[in-house]
């Protein structure tokens, strides 16, 4: 199965029988294991603020939102969450918001400076959505290792449709700024969203290629009931596996996220997707009060400390063959 991974090749698996894609998932793990052996990474998710400027019509946080409590956790907050996190034993920690303004660059690179003097060698990400290109370079400076910012959707309509304040061209060009200050670039899309067809989900595949992405992650869409596309039905867990299978073959050192999405539609397929090419897992470290306010999609809440959180991870790592690291 050493054919040409174009476009046309990728519809075409996207679409055979689960019996015909079995052989890629099989190639996929191979792939895997040959970079990464048995280890998955475990990177902690603290989300640190649920405001939004934003309008995207499938996330929760979307500022048309009213029913939504807000929170935004002070910076210093943000500092001794992250240094409990690396006292648990993680090793990287993933700051996440809504693209909320009051978090200017400057704010953002104290926060980053104080981690990594308080813990140098806890990996930091950051994902808070689009900044002008001078930003993710100046956060690159302040010690800022990865920054995540998924395209969504590779189809410009679908995009428009779904993002009234952005556009495709620019979201891109930001992936492309943070891959040029040198930080290591987290992409991704969703599986599911209306009107995506088969040659989407190829063009998304292509586009976390394209740039390279270091990362990325692909999750099935899942509708919030405080949205517009409440009634638009959920992405699906097998074709979500088989975007993740064919990225590894795309992208044979990238680090693959199962995705907390996926594992809300279906526990069992996040547990599989570790044998088609996924090696990362992410663990929320956020404060039980804020985790239930940072609903993107619905998800049933779990009240758990830092510590038990990691524990519970690497459990079900090793629940399913691999190593927890
Ligand atoms: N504001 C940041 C973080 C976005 S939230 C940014 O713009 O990058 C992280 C990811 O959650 C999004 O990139 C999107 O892919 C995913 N997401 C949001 N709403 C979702 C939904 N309803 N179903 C599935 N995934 C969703």
């Amino acid at each position: 199965m050493r054919t040409r991974l174009d476009r046309k090749e990728l519809v075409r698996l996207l679409t055979v029988s689960d019996a015909e894609f079995l052989p890629v998932l099989e190639e996929a793990d191979r792939v895997c294991q040959e970079q990464f052996g048995k280890q998955v990474y475990i990177r902690a998710l603290l989300e640190f603020s649920n405001h939004c400027k934003r309008a995207c019509k499938y996330c929760g946080l979307n500022c048309t939102n009213s029913k939504l409590a807000r929170f935004r956790m002070e910076p210093d907050a943000i500092v001794q969450t992250a240094v409990q996190a690396a006292d648990a034993g993680y090793r990287t920690i993933v700051l996440q918001s809504g693209e909320d303004a009051w978090y200017s660059v400057q704010i953002l690179g104290d926060i980053v400076k104080a981690i990594k003097s308080e813990r140098p060698h806890l990996a930091v990400t950051l994902s808070c959505g689009e900044f002008p290109a001078d930003a993710y370079q100046y956060l690159k400076q302040c010690g800022a290792d990865r920054y995540l910012l998924k395209h969504e959707t590779s189809d410009p309509k679908l995009y428009a449709y779904l993002h009234p304040d952005s556009s495709f061209a620019e979201r891109f060009s930001c992936l492309k700024a943070i891959k040029e200050a040198g930080l290591e670039t987290g992409g991704g899309f969703m599986i599911g969203l209306v009107g995506q067809t088969p040659e989407t989900i190829a063009d998304d595949l292509l586009t976390v290629a394209s740039i390279p992405c270091d990362m990325a992650g692909v999750g099935p869409f899942l509708p919030h009931p405080d949205t517009v596309l409440r009634d638009a039905p959920h992405g699906s867990a097998s074709l979500t596996i088989r975007a993740v299978a064919l990225l590894r073959l795309l992208l044979p050192k990238a680090n693959l996220p199962a995705t907390t999405a996926l594992g809300v539609l279906d526990a069992e397929q996040k547990d599989k997707i570790f044998r088609c090419g996924a090696n990362v897992i992410m663990q929320k470290v956020t404060p039980a009060d804020f985790k239930k306010m940072y609903q993107i999609y619905p998800a049933k809440f779990q009240d758990y400390s830092i510590e038990e959180g990691r524990r519970q991870v690497e459990e079900e790592i090793r629940r399913v063959g691999r190593i927890p690291v």
